[in-house]
């Protein structure tokens, strides 16, 4: 009918996008009662993403957060310690820190993929050597399905013998000179929670080449319960172990997760191509030799050339019922870390104040592309 509204559906960030493998392996699960954290999915689930990844050794956990306190805990951090971190991420990078009642310290990003600085890094490191109070640890988030510069950052941490933790939550699937995101530090997490590009619902996964170590791991992960017929304990550990019956799930999304990529990237390429040409609009930049997943199509708008702020952006989307957010704040701005120290800052700084993370679900229609491409450009002047 002309002039008639039709109902439009509201257009999510990045919700689950769930295939039929994921249905028959849940199915699995309840045929043959393996619904707790035991079972045969998790074994499954942790040697298939081995095979995919090349990590050696790899333990399902209940999030991603459960995976990088395990981390934290296995490197020893206590009390009085300082861990790096980078600044520009999701406040559960560093929240592990604190559970333990250790402090973090923050790094600025990069502008080539707005990871971790490694010379900022290296900077930070050579003043707390100066002063001998090198950090347990350096957590180093890899944003927006982005590798950091490994490299650079490995050579940093190893001329000052600190160990490195990869928080590659947002990065499964991403490779860095063909290895896979989570193949960085001594231990890589993963996050499959709801919004991630590759989810069970809620969870996680802890990775390391050394198979001690995920041994070490499953003990905490379970209560460190001590070799006894009774529970006997002797040391503090957790209720961490992810549940078979999102296991199965996991299994299905790990098969899909190659074309799941493949279309989270068309998906950028769509906004790139579509956007690219406004004014004081620019796209989350790509490492040479890095694969991107685009987990989030990110994009920065600068004020002064577009003559339209984020903002505004923001508000036209929202009055079309699309979900958008602003990039990460960084965590040196965020209220419960106003007091810890930070190296550098304005980069991670601008990119919250200018940066906007449009609707990228691999589940996505063209017409809801359209859409989010209609609302963005009807707030710029004459375009
Ligand atoms: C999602 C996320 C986490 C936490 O993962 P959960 O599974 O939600 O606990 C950690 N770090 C980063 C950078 C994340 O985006």
């Amino acid at each position: 009918m002309p002039g008639a509204t039709a109902t439009k559906t509201r257009i999510y960030l990045s919700p689950p996008h769930i295939g039929s493998e994921e249905r028959r392996h849940v199915d699995a699960a309840f045929a043959t009662n393996w619904i707790s954290p035991a079972g045969p999915h998790l074994a499954a689930l942790e040697s298939e993403m081995c095979a995919a990844s090349g990590v050696e050794s790899a333990i399902c956990l209940t999030s991603g957060t459960a995976a990088l306190h395990l981390a934290v805990r296995l490197l020893r951090v206590r009390p009085g310690d300082e861990v790096f971190c980078s600044t520009f991420t999701f406040v559960a990078s560093a929240n592990p820190i604190v559970y333990q009642g250790a402090s973090p310290v923050f790094i600025d990003a990069e502008p080539r993929s707005w990871n971790m600085d490694p010379e900022l890094l290296t900077e930070a490191l050579a003043e707390r050597a100066r002063r001998g109070r090198l950090p347990r640890a350096i957590i180093v988030a890899d944003i927006y399905g982005q590798c950091a510069e490994w490299d650079e950052i490995q050579a940093a941490a190893d001329a000052y013998g600190v160990p490195l933790i990869e928080d590659a939550a947002e990065a499964v699937g991403a490779t860095y000179r063909g290895r896979w995101a989570g193949r960085f530090g001594c231990v890589g997490v993963y996050s499959f929670n709801g919004n991630k590009i590759m989810t069970t619902g809620g969870g996680g996964m802890l990775v390391s080449p050394d198979a001690t170590v995920i041994e070490r791991a499953h003990q905490l992960a379970t209560q460190a319960r001590d070799p006894a017929p009774h529970y006997e304990h002797s040391e503090l550990g957790y209720n961490y172990r992810m549940s078979n019956v999102l296991a199965g799930i996991g299994r299905g999304q790990l098969q899909s997760l190659p074309a799941r990529i493949v279309r989270r990237r068309e998906i950028f390429e769509c906004y790139r191509q579509a956007l690219g040409d406004l004014p004081g609009v620019r796209f989350m930049p790509e490492l040479a030799d890095s694969r991107c997943t685009r987990w989030l199509t990110c994009l920065t708008i600068d004020p002064e050339i577009a003559g339209v702020s984020r903002g505004a952006v923001l508000a036209a989307l929202a009055a079309d019922d699309i979900e958008a957010r602003p990039l990460w704040k960084p965590l040196h701005q965020q209220p419960l870390y106003q007091a810890a120290p930070v190296f550098g800052g304005a980069l991670a700084d601008r990119l919250f104040a200018q940066g906007l993370c449009l609707p990228s679900g691999s589940g996505m229609a063209t017409e809801d592309l359209s859409r989010v491409v209609a609302a963005v450009r009807s707030v710029f002047p004459g375009a």
